[in-house]
């Protein structure tokens, strides 16, 4: 099966591939091929960089700062991104609270934080998960209780990603304790300097500051900070994602790391290394399932744009595309071998671990273990494709 672009979208993806190459700075992409990751202050820089290009936000209606771009247009955009191995921008304000503003959000609140986001002047993160509410994530806690013309906050998040480093988070809060669950939820915009407001650090097991705990301690909230009407944060909180679940598969991730196991393999031969030809199948494999993966995505992408109805697709894409990133991990492991485990710079006089990306690979490859859980869990997605694909 084939999926070729249009002549349209081969000039829009070239010109695209020609502004990485010239405008993306080489040592930031260096540090992401290798997996080391890069700070806020590089992030934010990038961030800065397409906004002045006008594409740090291809989500949002050009109205609103955005590229007016379609489905495809934007994984066409991913897909260059990644293969140029630029950094994936924050997505806690341009693919979530952003949208959910322009959509739910009075001018005051468009206008105070639109342009900070896209320009990366203002940084959010996301407390929806409590330690009571993962999946189940009607069911949280955290209060918000009405005096005069505040909430007071009191409760806690878990598994923030990114609070550290964030200015705002937007949070689910009960607000009604008397109605069914989804009905008494609402959705705040918190200012994360706001007295009563604590992080603590939750660190992952490959020693990364993964995530956060958030405590908020009679936190007082002004009412204009409220998204969307009392007790409707649940109808704010499942717009939030919008067609961006359709852009869950991961091809342009998945792409990047097939890439660099490819370009291992010729490593690892020019320095006499022969691979067992069983892996070499399995890499075949890999990209076998890569391309079907690619090709329904592509699909899909289509279908919607033209403005096809969408029901357990995004679950499919999510399970599949995360299914094949952990696959190329234990791949790109095994070509590693040895030289992935991390050097201990006491005992030897070895310089760094070659080739030079071996270093994060075990670092890598426990991060994206979160992605069986994160935005949805495996056991989730299944259940979603149970009922309405299957019927059951
Ligand atoms: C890398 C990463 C980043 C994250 N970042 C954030 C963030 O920034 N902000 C935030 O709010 N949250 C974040 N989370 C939290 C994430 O949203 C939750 O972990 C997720 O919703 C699952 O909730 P839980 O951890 O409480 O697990 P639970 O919901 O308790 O699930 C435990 C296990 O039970 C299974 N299970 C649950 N319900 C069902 C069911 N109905 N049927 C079958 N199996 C079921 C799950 O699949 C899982 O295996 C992040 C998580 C990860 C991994």
């Amino acid at each position: 099966m084939r999926h070729a672009l249009t002549a349209d979208q081969a000039n829009f993806k070239a010109e695209v591939e020609g502004f990485l190459a010239t405008a993306l700075p080489r040592e930031i992409a260096t540090r992401i091929k290798r997996g080391a990751g890069i700070n806020k202050e590089d992030l934010g820089a990038w961030t800065k960089q397409l906004n002045q290009k006008g594409w740090a936000a291809p989500n949002w209606p050009e109205a609103y700062g955005g590229t007016g771009w379609n489905l495809m247009q934007r994984h066409i955009f991913d897909v260059a991104c990644r293969q140029a191995h630029a950094p994936v921008l924050s997505g806690f304000g341009l693919n979530m609270v952003g949208p959910a503003i322009i959509e739910y959000g009075t001018d005051a609140q468009k206008q105070e934080f639109l342009p900070k986001i896209r320009n990366a002047d203002l940084w959010f993160c996301q407390g929806y998960s409590e330690p009571q509410a993962g999946s189940d994530l009607a069911s949280v806690r955290t209060r918000a209780d009405r005096k005069g013309d505040d909430y007071v906050v009191n409760g806690q998040k878990i598994w923030t990603s990114g609070a550290e480093d964030a200015d705002w988070i937007f949070c689910l809060v009960r607000t009604n304790h008397d109605v069914q669950q989804q009905k008494g939820i609402s959705f705040l915009l918190l200012d994360m300097t706001s007295p009563g407001v604590q992080v603590e650090p939750l660190i992952a097991f490959n020693g990364k500051r993964l995530w956060n705990q958030v405590f908020f301690d009679e936190v007082r909230v002004p009412v204009e900070q409220r998204l969307g009407d009392e007790d409707h944060g649940w109808t704010v909180a499942k717009s939030l994602l919008g067609d961006e679940r359709l852009l869950v598969s991961r091809v342009a991730e998945n792409k990047r790391i097939l890439s660099i196991i490819k370009e291992l393999v010729v490593l690892q031969g020019d320095r006499g290394i022969e691979l067992p030809g069983s892996l070499l199948n399995e890499i075949n494999a890999l990209d076998v399932r890569l391309r079907a993966l690619e090709m329904t995505s592509l699909r899909i992408l289509t279908q919607a744009d033209a403005g096809g109805k969408i029901g357990a697709e995004p679950s499919m894409l999510k399970l599949k595309g995360s299914e094949l990133v952990q696959a190329q991990d234990e791949v790109l492991f095994r070509i590693i071998d040895h030289l992935a485990l991390p050097l201990d710079t006491k005992n030897t006089n070895r310089t760094p671990v070659e080739p030079a990306f071996a270093e994060y690979v075990a670092s890598g490859q426990y991060h994206h273990r979160g992605f069986t859980i994160a935005g949805g869990s495996s056991e989730v997605q299944h259940n979603i494709i149970a009922k309405q694909v299957l019927g059951l």
